[in-house]
């Protein structure tokens, strides 16, 4: 009980692979039919939604072990680059391949300060733990990247079936944790990190997120339902440039 927790949001937050899962495509297609002279915005505009996390309202506990993750996500996949020209048997034929490319850890970056983040905390006596939306292979992602020791548990949407901003992510991910009396959030979306957790009473620092400008406020609302946090912005009023900076935040707050 007596153990504060972090609450790490992983992509965007500790570690990003640029371009997410357009750029993973025109990879694919790079590798495999290099004359296929798609662009990554080509891709994007077919990916905007479909994925787990679109429909975050809806229970996934169809989808928990990772062949069954994967099979709608690869079809979605397939179906982006069928629109974009590709055949279909040959888009079939590559969808494994983007499997393995998107999970790939030599594709993926950590932030450069985003293991000083986590010693810090860790030093500080709190322990971290990662929530996120993510690909079933996240754990091993988090070991091959170099995090696994500074992490206390990933509790990962592809295991359990529920999507932040969902409250029962956050509440696995709190008794993940030893339930602490104590718990923050960092991440970097406002609604599927930092209002979703308001909502189960976890206060957040939204790092490393753009400016809210029009376009950005379109794209996050257009994503996560935001009728259901009319007061997004209002809890997002603690922000962070970096990772290391959210963890100063919170140790203040907390001291
Ligand atoms: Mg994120």
């Amino acid at each position: 009980m007596g153990v504060p927790v972090i609450l790490w949001d992983f992509d965007g937050t500790l570690a990003t692979r640029p371009g997410r899962w357009s750029t993973c495509v025109v990879e694919v297609l790079d590798e495999h039919m290099p004359a296929h002279g798609a662009t990554r915005q080509q891709v994007a505009k077919f990916l905007n939604n479909g994925f787990p996390w679109h429909d975050w309202e809806k229970v996934h506990d169809d989808l928990c072990n990772p062949d069954d993750w994967w099979e709608p996500v690869l079809t979605l996949i397939t179906d982006a680059m069928i629109r974009i020209g590709v055949g279909p048997d040959k888009a079939a034929s590559l969808a494994p391949r983007f499997r393995e490319s998107f999970v790939d850890p030599a594709r993926w970056h950590v932030f450069p300060d985003s293991l000083q983040a986590l010693r810090l905390s860790g030093s500080a006596g709190w322990r971290n733990v990662i929530v996120s939306n993510h690909v079933p292979e996240l754990p091993d992602l988090v070991f091959q990247l170099g995090l696994a020791d500074h992490i206390h548990a990933v509790v990962n949407s592809a295991e359990h079936g529920h999507e932040k901003p969902h409250p029962q992510a956050f509440r696995l991910a709190l008794q993940a944790a030893g339930d602490p009396i104590t718990a923050w959030i960092v991440g970097d979306n406002p609604i599927a990190d930092i209002a979703g957790a308001a909502e189960v009473g976890i206060p957040g620092v939204l790092a490393r997120a753009p400016e809210f400008d029009s376009a950005f406020i379109e794209r996050i609302e257009t994503s996560y339902g935001h009728a259901r946090f009319p007061d997004w912005m209002r809890c997002c009023d603690k922000r962070a440039s970096t990772a290391v900076e959210a963890v100063q935040l919170i140790l203040s707050h907390s001291a």
